[in-house]
């Protein structure tokens, strides 16, 4: 029988009447012949909720204390979950990360798995039980509970499903998939029926968080086929891009074309003259805080580095640390955000820089910076222009081609 890996993000499972109805849809699933793991994350704004009542207690909260904390989100959504699959005379059961086999590095807040053993998923499979999975949270080697970074859960999801040799890995939320922007930004944004991996890794990177990035890495290494779709959907049917996104290996598009807009609010650029000590120093000192950066330039002894605050918990810590080490010489701007357009070969030629570029400072936003990759286009702003920006390249990319 055909495995298959649903996740049902936050807003699906937010009350218990979502929770009821997600129940009715892994029973459909379970009738329809598959054998069924679902994967959950935590109620509603459950993890925001714990991060705010840990930062009351301390401003810099341990990362391994705050691990303890944030699974406990994800384990009552599990629980609740088993229990209104067995109301409706399912056979389920629920199991932590770590219960799971999902074993992980030992970095706390934003571990990566680094290996998956599922016997007691498949043994319950045996038995022709749904197995429900806490996600975003895992056991590391020295038996330390972990979590996998904000949106974990999709890797959770995509790490079980290719751990199982599942059929495929369902991301239900509540958006039908993935658009050419974020739907709630952008009125005209438009599904896309099938994305290849490199291009929704490049767009969860820069911020659309329909999809978790790292998820998205893990499917394309093992070849796990990802159906992005909404909760209320029907199952996926032969055509699974028909009513929702596909993320598979793809045949590269038209070289050169822009498949969508994301941005990322917030962020922190640094910049560092580093002087005598070096850049290195620097960075040895972000890693001893455990901040993941992304975009570093060194061109130099001038470093900048763009940090995103999604799994940065303890920041007024880091702050003081540099300070006290660089003084001056690392400044931190906290004003601009990133806003990125992605597509397979679109920096062939300038072309597309040059016309972003042309439309946002005709709009009045100035430009502080620019990074580009093979799949990406990256403009720093103002944070309070973002959005204007996004409906901005969207319609200059998007909406008048062809
Ligand atoms: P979940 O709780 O189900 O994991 P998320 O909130 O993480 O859901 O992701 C879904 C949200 O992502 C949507 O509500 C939507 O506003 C937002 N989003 C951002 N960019 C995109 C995009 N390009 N396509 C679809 N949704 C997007
Ligand atoms: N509950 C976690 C979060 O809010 C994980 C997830 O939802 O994927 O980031
Ligand atoms: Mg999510």
């Amino acid at each position: 029988m055909s495995i298959v890996v649903q996740k049902y993000g936050g807003s699906s499972v937010a009350d218990v009447g979502r929770i009821r109805q997600v129940a009715d849809r892994v029973m459909r699933t379970k009738q329809a012949g598959h054998d069924v793991v679902v994967v959950v994350s935590a109620m509603g704004d459950t993890t925001d909720d714990l991060l705010a009542l840990a930062k009351q207690v301390s401003p810099n909260p341990d990362r391994r204390e705050l691990d303890m904390l944030l699974t406990a989100g994800e384990r009552i959504s599990m629980a609740l979950l088993s229990m209104a699959i067995r109301d409706r005379g399912g056979d389920a059961i629920s199991f932590t990360g770590s219960q799971s086999g999902i074993i992980t590095n030992d970095r706390h807040v934003d571990a990566r798995i680094i290996e998956v053993r599922p016997v007691r998923v498949q043994d319950e499979l045996a038995k022709g039980r749904i197995v429900v999975i806490a996600g975003y949270q895992g056991v590391s080697y020295r038996r330390e509970v972990t979590t996998l970074g904000r949106g974990g859960s999709d890797t959770t999801a995509v790490a079980m499903a290719a751990a199982l040799g599942a059929e495929y890995c369902e991301i239900c939320s509540d958006v039908d998939g993935v658009y050419t922007a974020d739907p709630r930004v952008v009125p005209t944004a438009r599904r896309i029926g099938t994305l290849s991996y490199e291009e929704t890794q490049e767009l969860a990177e820069s911020g659309a968080k329909v999809l978790n990035a790292q998820a998205v890495e893990f499917a394309k290494e093992k070849g796990i086929a990802i159906f992005a779709r909404a909760t209320a959907s029907a199952l996926p049917g032969a055509d699974a891009s028909a009513d929702g996104t596909v993320v598979r290996r793809h045949p590269p598009r038209q070289p050169g074309t822009v498949v969508g807009v994301a941005s990322e609010r917030d962020v922190i650029v640094l910049t560092a003259e580093a002087g005598p000590l070096g850049s290195g120093d620097v960075l040895a000192l972000l890693d001893q805080h455990k901040v993941a950066g992304k975009q570093l330039h060194i061109a130099g002894d001038r470093l900048t580095l763009v940090v995103s605050r999604e799994n940065l918990h303890a920041e007024a810590q880091m702050r003081a640390a540099l300070a006290d080490r660089f003084g001056a010489r690392v400044r931190i701007a906290d004003t601009l955000g990133a806003i990125s357009v992605v597509g397979a070969g679109i920096n062939a030629s300038f072309d597309n820089v040059r016309r972003g570029s042309d439309a946002l400072t005709a709009s009045g936003a100035a430009i502080d910076g620019i990074a580009t990759s093979s799949f990406r286009i990256t403009w720093m702003i103002d944070r309070a222009r973002l959005d204007d920006a996004v409906r901005l390249l969207h319609r200059s990319f998007l909406e008048t081609l062809g």
